[in-house]
């Protein structure tokens, strides 16, 4: 068989880079996409994948990837991120439009533009990576938890709309993962982000990254639907054994 071309968003950190590296190991050529080109290039340059600019917020920037990208049997949906912890009476709008554009937009732009390529592959696989805030709520989560609402309800969309077509559809549903999301979250704020993380034991990038690659490597007749992936120590969103 050919190799097959797997794609991934935000591969420049974190579960995008850990997944990058899972699938590259597991054959795929990858092909890496993030704004921090420095980065993805020397990724690439390991994993003997392909590296190009990708700001999933801007349409011109995904046309330009999805023009460099011949044939696409697995698309990984993993850009995102959150936007600060503020209640809702104090929303910022700033951080509501980033979350929406990054991880709802963002995963819309690149689905509808490499659908025609994933199907066209005869064994196409979207896997999305939402969250359990997707699925949630929490104090001061509304911006991100209604943003990953909506990017799993796009997602799962999908299962239908394509059913009886060569197309499988895996919406991956991590809890904590220590990575730089919190520090990104707060903007810099290294002590707060610290804090998160702070009695128990996350989950790693790789162990949400070796999930991506199980599921990507099934037999053609089976789609994992939905997996949730969460650390031991975490029971929901909000609920946390630290010692
Ligand atoms: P991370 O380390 O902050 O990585 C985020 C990635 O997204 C980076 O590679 C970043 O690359 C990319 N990105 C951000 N904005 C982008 C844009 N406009 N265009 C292209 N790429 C963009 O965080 P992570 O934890 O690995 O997060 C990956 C995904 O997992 C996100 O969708 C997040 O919501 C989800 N998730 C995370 C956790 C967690 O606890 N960490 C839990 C559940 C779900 P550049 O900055 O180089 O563009």
């Amino acid at each position: 068989m050919s190799t097959r071309t797997a794609v991934i968003t935000g591969a420049s950190a974190g579960i995008g880079a850990a997944t990058a590296r899972a699938l590259a190991k597991a054959g795929f050529h990858v092909v890496l996409g993030a704004r921090r080109l420095d980065r993805l290039q020397s990724l690439a340059a390991e994993l003997s994948g392909t590296a190009h600019q990708l700001d999933v917020t801007d349409a011109e920037s995904v046309a330009s990837f999805v023009d460099q990208i011949p044939e696409c049997h697995v698309l990984v949906n993993n850009a995102g991120g959150a936007r600060g912890l503020e209640r809702v009476d104090a929303a910022d709008e700033e951080h509501w439009r980033w979350m929406w554009e990054t991880n709802v937009l963002g995963t819309l732009r690149l689905t509808k533009a490499l659908l025609p390529k994933l199907v066209a592959s005869g064994d196409g696989h979207v896997l999305t990576v939402t969250s359990v805030a997707g699925h949630e709520v929490y104090d001061g989560g509304a911006g991100y938890t209604s943003a990953k609402h909506a990017q799993s309800a796009l997602h799962r969309t999908l299962r239908s709309e394509h059913f009886g077509e060569p197309i499988r559809i895996t919406e991956i549903v991590p809890g904590m993962v220590e990575t730089d999301f919190s520090l990104n979250r707060f903007e810099g704020d290294a002590e707060r982000a610290e804090k998160v993380y702070q009695g128990l034991q996350a989950l790693t990038a790789e162990d949400v990254a070796d999930v991506i690659a199980f599921a990507a490597t099934r037999p053609s007749h089976v789609n994992l639907d939905q997996i949730v992936i969460k650390p031991r120590a975490q029971l929901n969103g909000s609920r946390f054994h630290r010692t």
